[in-house]
């Protein structure tokens, strides 16, 4: 089985090819065209740029990818594509993408949740074997998912307002830290104190898988301008002790969820698994690692390419749900919002 997947919900293009014999999964190729240059000076992702960028991009990125796999649109199986959720204009590019190529080849069309390849990418690297608990945390989302199927996910808790990665890029923000925030802080908070600034954990005295991240930034932003008063700047020490103790508190805030996670997660859990951006941070990972140790879980970090946003993981997810009798036809829809969990709350009430 031959999978073509294409990925354009944010501010990555991407395009794949991924092929299973009998059970062992290959990425054959998976090209990704990043767009942080042509968004640096908005201090974010425009969506009309991102989306007129990924028109254009799409059809290189597929050429590129047929390309590097050695394998022709006739040697496809399948043509998968994220259907959402994401920003819109994106979503709409690569589903009217996918619809081309499906019309002109007359190949199955697969509507994949960005979401559910995350999820699934676990799968792809290792071999998982359901179920398993998934924490996804990345600059646009944060949660806990029980994964126990192609198209079973119960959600178990999530950040209740902004995500870690975005806490990370907006805390690099505050300390005129380059963008990407994250590598930026985590380089910082190697050489800190973690211990001479307190940051709250927040949620933690809260049952529950839970989680939030934004009163992280307002304690940051108060520590930051105190220092800023008493001494007309930010001494180096002072800024590397507050990347110190930001990224411990939202170690602790994920590894201490993460460990309510496993008890609130269905029996027989193979292992704990972990993507998105924020799952590059190495002591966030270790903290992980020694959380799913104690449960006697293996721990498993899919490389970072692929933990990130791709399109391997949309043309995985694509090969799964092919593989279970899946089909979608030219009705499919781009959904800038589409939950994992059929009985979250955001799809309750809509009749979907
Ligand atoms: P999504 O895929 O959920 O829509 P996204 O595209 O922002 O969001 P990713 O590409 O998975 O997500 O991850 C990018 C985020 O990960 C950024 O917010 C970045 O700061 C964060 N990140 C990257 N490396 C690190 C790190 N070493 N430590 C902490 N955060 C990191
Ligand atoms: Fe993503």
């Amino acid at each position: 089985l031959t999978i073509l997947g294409l990925e354009s919900s944010c501010d990555d293009t991407g395009a794949a090819v991924v092929r299973a014999r009998g059970d062992v999964p290959e990425i054959l190729s998976s090209v990704v065209q990043g767009q942080t240059a042509l968004h640096a000076a908005f201090g974010g992702v425009v969506p009309e740029i991102a989306a007129r960028a990924h028109a254009e991009r799409l059809d290189i990125c597929v050429e590129q990818a047929l390309g590097q796999a050695g394998v022709t649109l006739a040697g496809i199986d399948a043509i998968a594509v994220t259907a959402g959720p994401g920003l819109i204009g994106g979503v709409l590019s690569g589903v009217m993408c996918a619809k081309g190529l499906a019309a002109a080849t007359g190949k199955p069309l697969i509507g994949v949740n960005h979401l559910a390849g995350h999820a699934l990418t676990p799968r792809l690297t290792d071999g998982l074997e359901f179920p398993y608990l998934m924490l996804l945390a990345s600059g646009g989302h944060c949660q806990f998912l029980a994964v126990r199927g192609v198209d079973d996910f119960t959600r178990l808790g999530g950040t209740i307002d902004d995500a870690p990665g975005e806490a990370f890029d907006k805390t690099a923000k505050l300390l005129a830290l380059p963008q990407p925030g994250g590598p930026a802080v985590e380089a910082e908070a190697g050489k800190g104190d973690a211990k001479r600034f307190t940051f709250p954990r927040p949620l933690m005295d809260r049952p529950g898988c839970d989680m939030s991240f934004s009163g992280l930034k307002t304690a940051l932003l108060r520590a930051r301008d105190s220092i800023i008063a008493e001494k007309g700047g930010i001494p180096v020490q002072d800024r590397t002790d507050l990347c110190a103790g930001f990224q411990a508190a939202v170690r602790d805030v994920l590894a201490g969820k993460a460990r309510r996670a496993i008890a609130a997660a269905p029996e027989g859990l193979s292992a704990l698994a972990v993507a998105g951006g924020v799952a590059a941070n190495r002591s966030i990972r270790a903290a992980l690692q020694e959380v799913a140790a104690e449960a006697g879980l293996p721990f498993v970090a899919p490389p970072l390419r692929l933990c990130t946003d791709n399109a391997a993981m949309i043309a995985w997810a694509g090969l799964e749900r092919f593989r279970l009798g899946h089909r979608d036809d030219m009705t499919l829809a781009a959904r800038p919002r589409w939950p994992l969990d059929r009985t979250s709350p955001a799809l309750l009430g809509t009749g979907k």
